[in-house]
């Protein structure tokens, strides 16, 4: 049935009960493992919206692979006001979670695997595209979370993955059987795995000949033979433990990221989608990548606007709202989060339809945006911690304003401007050191540093797409200088 409500998700990923190691330990029952639930919670926040009577109409949308309205997180976009909505639809969860919501990987996955396995089979004669067609609209009719897997751990940057001491260290094909393939290796920081019901994974980077054993795409349940995981830990992660609202900062969602691990997993025929097709594998990465690119000018901004809230917030706490300097520095954060928001919006407004019939960003755009999310939420992360104050490294625990002896102190000294209560001045400190310093940072910094290729990748991709020899050619026009027919 499409269209799930967040509890119904909910309930389907406590169905599945899987195992993972978390803090040293072999667990289950992680969908209420109190460092696992807040990134369930993000994600059924994908569900709800769907359901939602202001924002609904944004989240469902008519696939013509199934002839239904799905979600439009596992929606092939149809066109590039398909793609801007997209970005609209991340920017309004990136409002109401705080956070990563996890659910975008599987829906960049599948509509960069749903363009090249089609010209994979034009050009080959091979036959993905049918089997990708038929796997996601069962995705689709079911409401699936899919995560995305692209990262392998590299071992020795500077080696091709057959020069690696270990072959495993990029993730291949170890047996070829008539029914389908066994696949070895692993995934690292795997948003939302523990969250999903299937996997697709894909190559990490474009293959040469030689090197088939890694050129493969496929998709698994989660609770696949073989597949192992290994939560990963967060700046602060254990206040979640502590069970005090106040001091997580984000009371309610979080992200999460997940070693996987394949350990010889047979992958059935019918969900391989790539096996050996080296030079399929370079355009595989370089969409996907494109489109998580294009992702964060939504979700990364929405953030945003969450620590914009917060930081205004703090400042009328701190009683220096109308100070020019404060305000001043409010505008700058307002200029750098819409400036990701239009990078996202003109990559997908400039998008383009595909040989398979579905849309593909500006590369050239989607590649500005990200390479500016590696820059200006470090910024603005910077401009909150200076309106927010020295308290943000130092305040106590929210505890404290229990404690019978200290806490009237803690009270009395934590007093805020314009009659604020001193305990709303600790849920706004502790939701800007979330996003600054906190296990929020993992999604809104490091995430925005790395997530999605770190910046060399997307100055590569500029490089390529900038055409900067037809720009030459505007300056010598412009001078009237002729060809050099020398060079
Ligand atoms: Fe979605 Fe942003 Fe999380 Fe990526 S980082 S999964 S785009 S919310």
């Amino acid at each position: 049935m499409p269209l799930k409500t967040g509890d119904e998700y909910v309930a389907s990923i406590e169905a599945l009960d899987l195992e993972a190691n978390v803090l040293g330990e072999p667990s289950r029952g992680l969908a209420g493992h109190a460092l696992v639930r807040p990134s369930l919670r993000a994600v059924a926040v994908t569900y709800d919206c769907a359901h939602d009577n202001e924002v609904g109409a944004l989240f469902r949308v008519h696939s013509p692979l199934t002839g239904e309205q799905v979600n439009r997180f596992t929606h092939l976009h149809q066109s590039a006001a398909d793609l801007v909505d997209k970005v609209l639809m991340q920017r309004h969860c990136g409002n109401r979670t705080g956070c990563c919501f996890q659910r975008c990987v599987g829906l960049d996955a599948a509509n960069a695997v749903y363009s090249v396995t089609y010209e994979c089979d034009r050009a080959l004669g091979t036959g993905y595209h049918r089997r990708f067609r038929d796997y996601w609209a069962w995705v689709q009719r079911e409401d699936l979370v899919v995560a995305g897997a692209m990262t392998d751990p590299k071992g020795d940057r500077g080696r091709r993955p057959s020069e690696q001491a270990d072959p495993d260290l990029y993730l291949r094909v170890v047996d070829r059987q008539p029914d389908g393939v066994v696949v070895r290796g692993a995934k690292f920081h795997q948003t939302g795995m523990l969250n999903s019901h299937e996997i697709i994974v894909m190559p990490t980077l474009a293959l040469r000949p030689g090197e088939e054993d890694w050129a493969v795409c496929f998709a698994l349940p989660v609770d696949a033979p073989g597949v192992h995981y290994v939560l990963g830990r967060q700046a602060s992660d254990t206040r979640k433990l502590e069970g005090d609202p106040v001091d997580v900062g984000n009371p309610t969602f979080g992200g999460q990221e997940v070693l996987t691990v394949f350990d010889d997993v047979f992958v059935p025929a019918e969900r391989v989608f790539l096996d050996g097709e080296v030079d399929w594998s370079g355009p595989l990465v370089e969409r996907f990548a494109a489109y998580h690119r294009q992702s964060y000018g939504g979700c990364k901004v929405g953030v945003g606007d969450v620590l914009i809230g917060a930081t205004a917030l703090i400042a009328e706490m701190n009683g220096v709202a109308r100070a020019s300097h404060v305000r001043d520095k409010l505008v700058e954060m307002i200029h750098l989060n819409e400036t990701l928001f239009a990078c996202g919006v003109a990559c997908s407004a400039r998008g383009l339809p595909t040989a398979a019939g579905n849309y593909l960003v500006d590369l050239l755009l989607a590649n500005v945006c990200k390479l500016n999310v590696t820059r200006f939420p470090y910024e603005m992360a910077r401009l909150a911690t200076d309106v927010a104050g020295g308290l943000l490294g130092t305040l106590p625990a929210a505890r404290e304003l229990d404690d019978p002896e200290v806490g009237p102190y803690v009270r009395k000294y934590l007093a805020a401007a314009g009659g604020w209560d001193p305990l709303q001045r600790m849920k706004v400190l502790r939701l800007i050191e979330n996003l600054v310093a906190g296990a929020g940072a993992v999604a809104y910094l490091i995430e925005s540093m790395h997530g999605a290729g770190s910046p060399m990748a997307q100055r590569i991709m500029i490089g390529r797409q900038g055409d900067v020899a037809a720009k030459v050619e505007l300056a010598r026009k412009l001078l009237g200088i002729p060809p050099n027919n020398h060079s």
